[in-house]
């Protein structure tokens, strides 16, 4: 089947980078207080009553992970628990019944062993969506929980998402937030939408990629990626907190750093002290469509800052291939962080 949804375009991704999907999909639907039974179907369309709750107080929230296919022809799934973990958090986070660890790895293992020969060789990869939303057909239910509730798992091969590597242009802004306080844990829809008009005005202003949002100076992260800085030997990143999201890329990126020796920093740091270790290190994106994207330059009080000359530096390109590596089966998952499908 061709593809029955399109996405808008959008500089930072890559084309053809989720405006292509599988043939198959898995749904479930809670109703009544409960979770009927699970579905894969084929990828079609679903309708939905104009009043659903999802269309007017944006009760919805995803995931986005990714299958590979590994050296020796398996398919394996990168941190499927984790993912499983996170979803149940941001249900919780917007009131929506939660779709349980169990239901919602067996709804990816199930799309994606369905779809089996939809996941591309690498550099490609299948990107897995899942998404929940809540349906009660009732305008009035603004301050209530909802009583029904759609869980499905949506697949996008993409391909090399590096293939013309550029480094990133990133607007530093020191005023305005990603998403409400508190709410940035919440991998919810209602967050880029609350971002997307800051990064629409950046882009338009000073031509940037992406902003990187620093209320009041402290440094959280993008528009949809983790930030960290990296020099010899040391990584300093934000420690979780209920202001940005809990990425699983960067808790893997943390991992692996620790593994090849770096020393992991995780504490508040601001503007000025970003600004001074790129002026010798470097800055990189963490998230799962891209793993981890080098910064070439900053952008802050109308000033363009260049990064490690404008270039992608040795320690992201490092530790990148170290995942990468992981995804791919080419070395020991020591962490066992690939489920076979
Ligand atoms: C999904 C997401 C990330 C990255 O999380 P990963 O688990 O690494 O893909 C970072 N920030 C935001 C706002 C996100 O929505």
């Amino acid at each position: 089947m061709s593809s029955v949804i399109t996405t808008a375009p959008d500089p930072t991704v890559k084309p053809g980078f989720g405006a292509s999907f599988a043939p198959k999909m898995s749904i479930c639907w809670y109703r009544n207080q409960q979770w009927e039974p699970l579905k894969v179907q084929a990828l079609q369309p679903f309708s939905l009553h104009p009043a659903a709750h999802v269309f007017h107080y944006a009760s919805t929230c995803f995931e986005g992970l990714k299958a590979y296919l590994t050296a020796n022809g398996q398919v394996q799934i990168f941190r499927l628990q984790r993912h499983a973990e996170r979803m149940q958090a941001t249900a919780e986070a917007l009131c929506l019944p939660k779709p349980g660890v169990e239901l919602f790895t067996t709804a990816v293992l199930q799309a994606v062993a369905a779809c089996r020969d939809a996941v591309p060789e690498p550099p490609g990869s299948l990107y897995i969506r899942p998404v929940l939303m809540g349906c009660d057909n009732n305008i009035g239910a603004a301050a209530s929980r909802v009583q029904e509730a759609c869980f499905y798992v949506l697949l996008s091969p993409v391909g090399d998402y590096f293939s013309g590597d550029k480094p990133l242009k990133i607007l530093l802004d020191d005023k305005n937030m990603r998403s409400p306080p508190g709410f940035g844990v919440a991998k919810a829809g209602a967050n880029y939408a609350a971002a997307l008009r800051h990064i629409e005005t950046a882009r338009a202003e000073y031509g940037v990629d992406q902003v990187l949002f620093c209320p009041g100076g402290d440094v959280q992260e993008t528009g949809a990626s983790n930030f960290m800085l990296l020099r010899d030997k040391q990584l300093l990143t934000k420690p979780l907190d209920d202001s940005f999201l809990p990425g699983v890329t960067r808790d893997s990126v943390l991992k692996v750093a620790a593994d090849l020796g770096y020393e992991v920093l995780e504490r508040d740091f601001t503007v000025d002290e970003l600004l001074d270790w790129t002026k010798t290190g470097e800055a990189a994106l963490s998230g799962t469509a891209a793993v981890l994207a080098g910064i070439g330059s900053f952008v802050y009080q109308g000033r363009e800052i260049t990064v490690h000359n404008g270039q992608i530096g040795p320690h992201t390109l490092a530790l990148r291939k170290a995942l990468v590596d992981i995804q791919l089966g080419k070395t020991n998952d020591i962490h066992t962080w690939l489920t076979s499908v």
